[in-house]
């Protein structure tokens, strides 16, 4: 079923009976090519570029619970390629321009809205670190511009310019930067995937890898074992729990991140605002609720819930930067499960055991990964050699301290990139 203007007017006139489930839903098979693990944005992305890339059909994902239900459907929407280091910037760079085609190459609507991106700054020296970030992005290719004080006002005029302790020197604005409905992405993806033959299955949560003489043979799960080629992981917070079934231990620690919502206001925030010092991000939904976010709570943990310090921290960055905020009613906090390395960057690579394959350690920052991760995992899957934007998230840079990607410059801790 393609959608279109005429099939939506079509519908609406014949009483919308005609639509038809987004995807299929299959018992599993005993047997598959290629299973990955995970049915979030990430999962459904490889396997959709799997079969359309690489023509591999013979693919299931297995999800624990239902497609979507994970961080792919809880995060805070921002898309932007605004990286500095090689190794990043030139993955954030293509996963952008994927998502610049992505609702024609999916045929579906994902409200991706580049209403651009400003990163605010409040001294000189951050004004400095912003403007060689800004020129590295054009290097790459990508757009930004450095704004003064009076250029910021000019977009953001409802800010508090003069607070005592983080004055707005001015900004970093990003234009092609912004946000999309994160569901809606999954669902594409899903259904671009199940129409190409892949096999998504709900509800089968992996229980164990088979691993025999160093090759993967298939998997134990919930609804059964399944045998398989190759199996990718790609769980994003339960990436440490699902890789210790084939005997690894990651560099990777699990934080809960939250976000926030608010009442359904009039249009006032046209963009998506970073106050960086406070670490507090926030753009409006089409639907009007402010959606907003800032740290993560600062313990390990597998609960898809934060805690009320943090909550305390995020509401009052936003009075900070914006007292107006504090007018308007929170009407849902959540949580989801972040994946953290020890360097802020993620992980896409082939692991010690033959034909096991993970892409995982996309911290808070995954979604606007998802297109450029799924085609990355699966040209590495398909292939078996990395795909060059993708080629320094290589898995023993932990071992070996070679090719660390410290994109916050914080060191080692996990929970401070
Ligand atoms: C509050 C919040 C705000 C965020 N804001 C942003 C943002 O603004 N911009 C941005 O770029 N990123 C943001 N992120 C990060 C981004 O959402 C994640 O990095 C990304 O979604 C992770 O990849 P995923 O979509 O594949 O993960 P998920 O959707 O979590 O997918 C992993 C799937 O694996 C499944 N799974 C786990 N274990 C098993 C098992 N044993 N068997 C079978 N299935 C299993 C899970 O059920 C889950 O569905 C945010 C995250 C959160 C929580």
């Amino acid at each position: 079923m393609r959608f279109s203007a005429l099939k939506v007017l079509k519908e609406g006139l014949t009483g919308n009976k005609g639509w038809t489930p987004h995807w299929r839903d299959p018992e599993p098979k005993p047997e598959y090519d290629i299973v990955i693990i995970g049915g979030g944005g990430h999962g459904l992305a490889t396997a959709f570029y799997l079969a359309k890339e690489h023509g591999l059909t013979n693919v299931a994902v297995l999800e624990k619970g239902y497609l979507g239900g994970g961080n792919v459907g809880r995060n805070t929407t921002i898309v932007r390629a605004n990286y500095f280091l090689p190794g990043n910037s030139e993955f954030y760079s293509h996963s952008l321009k994927l998502w610049e085609g992505m609702e024609d190459e999916l045929n579906y609507n994902v409200m991706h809205s580049q209403r651009g991106l400003i990163n605010l700054f409040h001294s000189d020296g951050q004004r400095d670190a912003f403007a060689r970030r800004g020129n590295a992005m054009i290097n790459q290719g990508d757009d930004a511009v450095l704004l003064d004080r009076e250029g910021v006002r000019k977009h953001l005029p409802y800010l508090d310019f003069d607070n005592g302790r983080f004055p707005i020197y001015g900004g970093l604005y990003h234009p092609r930067g912004g946000t999309a409905r994160h569901d809606a992405v999954a669902w594409g993806y899903a259904r671009g995937a199940s129409d190409r033959g892949v096999d998504l299955i709900q509800n089968c949560e992996v229980t164990g890898i088979d691993i025999e003489g160093g090759k993967v043979r298939g998997v134990q799960t919930s609804r059964g074992a399944i045998r398989a080629k190759k199996v990718g992981i790609v769980v994003a917070g339960r990436s440490g729990q699902v890789a210790a079934m084939a005997g690894m231990r990651l560099p990777i620690e699990s934080h809960v991140l939250q976000a926030f919502v608010t009442e359904g206001l009039k249009p006032v925030i046209d963009h998506v605002i970073s106050f960086g010092m406070g670490h507090f991000y926030i753009s409006q939904s089409d639907k009007g609720g402010l959606v907003f976010g800032g740290d993560l709570d600062f313990y390990a943990s597998y609960a898809a819930r934060g805690n009320l310090p943090m909550v305390e921290h995020v509401m009052e960055a936003g009075m900070t930067l914006m007292p107006m905020i504090g007018r308007a009613r929170v009407l849902r906090s959540w949580g989801g499960i972040m994946d953290m390395t020890a360097d802020g960057s993620p992980i896409i690579d082939k692991t010690g055991v033959d034909g096991l394959y993970i892409d995982c350690g996309w911290c808070y920052g995954g979604f606007k990964a998802v297109p450029g991760s799924g085609f990355s995992f699966a040209h590495l899957i398909a292939q078996d050699r990395h795909h060059a934007p993708a080629a320094g998230f290589r898995l023993d840079r932990f071992r070996t301290g070679h090719g660390l990607l410290d994109e916050e410059g914080t060191g080692s801790q996990h929970n401070l990139h």
